[in-house]
């Protein structure tokens, strides 16, 4: 098994071999250093080393620690900004370009895996949008008429390969699925061969610009002429964290009691939407069913959005067990496209992939095609729709407003109610709580071998404060998405500091 950023073991993660890289570094001085070996940073180290670049990625665990190794792993020619709403903020020639972009992507993962010959369990298959009510009909019409207008292949049909009730459905051509650690281990194999370097429990540090960018790591000092963040987010205070808002997502993989596994990948239309897919493993098919996306920590009893899944799920199909639980993190760009290139603020040799939101699958490809293209030549690919310095067209900025907003509202609440909490002996095993000790804000859990752990709970980001994620055991920022371990330690960046532990039972400041 390989390990992830959090407690719950997704279906991936539990059935992969972790990835042994078998290159050491014998040189200090690269092309193109890559911070992050989840797939957006393997599949752009693979396509530049294939170019001639000599590269070398730096990964802070392991291979798919990230989000990756808790994804889903469908692959979109549509995103979840819809059409009609890329046409209304960004034009038609411009969403006609998301359109070939995720197209390309498809066509990326189709071509690598059968060239490298990669064993990732790839399907090419249809994609099916379910309308249930009138009004989700209505939307449908127009999702189908902007995709027609953009080249989109897609066909109302009269039934689904499944049983999930419908007033109307769309249907997708040329969808496709993987299994992404796999995907991304026979990606990182075939850098490897192609001489490249990938290490892993190597954290990037430190950065200092420059035509040599020089890279502080936990393994030593080294030098690239380009530095890629394929970290999902940057990492230090950036402008592109005013405009990603992280959200928790969960997922489920499911045995039925028939063999009756839908084909396809299928998608209601709620908000947020449920999604559904099959994947066989190791000969066993497994249904993997995804949706009650939240903004991250606005929500502390995670547990329970497992639990409206698991309902769902049941209404729907013949469950016999439910083998694996997981949640993981995304970011979503206000504008609703994610942000390639130049990293805001930085010269031209230091770039970026993050704000993919549900769609990073597809994105992390479009990604790494971009970054091809401007290390390799300098073009930008798809005219630059992708670029973070971009103007955007539309108001999304008061609704990340909003969101910061709600958040400082929920986190008053918080610190209220817990005021209430008496003794720490009420927090059962796995249950975290701020509370108040001696006039200081602490953040406590206890384990579930009865063990408390206490730290202080100010994101070392920009000093929001965390809130317990009880599925995960994680302290999860609900500003800009970092996340630490019980005992304090960064999982997921932004952060990069961890948060300073406190020891219990010894009196705490202002006692
Ligand atoms: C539940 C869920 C389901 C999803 N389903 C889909 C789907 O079906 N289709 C789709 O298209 N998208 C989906 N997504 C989104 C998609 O999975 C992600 O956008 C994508 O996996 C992000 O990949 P990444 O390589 O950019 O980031 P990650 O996989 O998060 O990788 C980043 C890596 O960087 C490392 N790192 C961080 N900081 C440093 C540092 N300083 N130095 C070195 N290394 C560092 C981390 O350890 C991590 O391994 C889903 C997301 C969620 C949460």
């Amino acid at each position: 098994m390989t390990n992830r950023d959090g407690n719950l073991t997704s279906l991936w993660q539990d059935k992969a071999r972790d990835f042994t890289s078998t290159l050491l570094p014998t040189e200090r001085h690269y092309d193109v250093a890559i911070a992050g070996g989840g797939i957006t940073g393997i599949t752009t180290a693979l396509l530049l080393q294939q170019s001639g670049k000599s590269c070398i990625v730096f990964e802070s665990r392991n291979l798919c620690f990230g989000t990756t190794g808790g994804t889903t792993a469908h692959l979109n020619t549509f995103l979840d900004t819809p059409y009609p709403k890329l046409i209304k903020n960004f034009g038609k020639d411009a969403a006609r370009t998301v359109a070939r972009a995720t197209r390309e992507a498809i066509i990326l993962v189709t071509e690598l895996t059968s060239t490298l010959n990669i064993d990732c369990g790839f399907r090419e298959t249809n994609g099916y949008i379910i309308a249930q009510t009138e009004e989700e009909v209505e939307e449908l019409q127009s999702i189908h008429d902007a995709c027609l207008d953009l080249g989109v292949d897609v066909a109302f049909i009269s039934s689904l390969p499944t049983q999930i009730p419908a007033r109307r459905i769309l249907m997708l051509r040329n969808q496709a699925a993987i299994n992404p650690i796999e995907y991304v281990h026979g990606l990182a194999q075939a850098f490897e061969r192609a001489g490249g370097v990938v290490m892993q429990n190597c954290h990037v540090e430190d950065v200092d610009p420059g035509d040599k960018v020089r890279i502080e790591t936990s393994q030593g000092t080294f030098y690239a002429r380009s530095l890629v963040y394929a970290t999902h987010i940057p990492p230090g205070i950036n402008l592109l964290h005013l405009r990603c808002v992280p959200y928790r997502s969960y997922a489920l993989a499911i045995r039925l009691k028939s063999n009756d596994y839908p084909e396809g990948l299928l998608y209601d239309m709620k908000d947020p939407y449920h999604y559904y897919r099959t994947q066989e493993i190791d000969g066993i098919n497994y249904l993997i069913v995804g949706g009650e996306d939240h903004k991250t920590g606005s929500k502390s009893e995670t547990d329970s959005s497992f639990r409206s899944l698991e309902d769902h799920v049941r209404e729907h199909f013949d469950v016999k067990e439910i083998t694996h639980y997981w949640s993981s993190q995304f970011f979503e760009s206000v504008d609703g496209l994610p942000y390639i290139g130049t990293l805001p603020g930085h010269t031209d040799n230091i770039l970026v992939a993050t704000g993919y939101g549900g769609n990073g699958i597809t994105h992390s490809q479009i990604a790494a095609l971009t970054l091809r293209a401007r290390l390799m030549t300098g073009e930008e690919r798809y005219e630059g729709i992708f670029k973070p310095g971009r103007i955007k067209p539309v108001a999304g900025l008061p609704k990340f407003v909003q969101h910061n907003a709600g958040v400082a509202k929920q986190l008053l609440r918080k610190m209220v109610g817990l005021d209430e909490l008496n003794g720490l002996d009420r927090l059962r095993p796995g249950e975290g709580a701020i509370v108040r000790l001696h006039d200081e804000k602490i953040a406590v859990c206890r384990d579930n071998d009865g063990m408390l752990h206490a730290v202080h709970p100010t994101c070392t980001h920009m000093g929001c404060t965390v809130v317990w994620n009880s599925a995960e055991q994680t302290w999860d920022c609900p500003c800009h998405g970092a996340r630490y371990s019980m005992e304090g330690k960064v999982v997921n960046g932004p952060a990069d500091k961890d948060l300073e532990q406190i020891i219990l039972g010894e009196p705490v400041k202002g006692s």
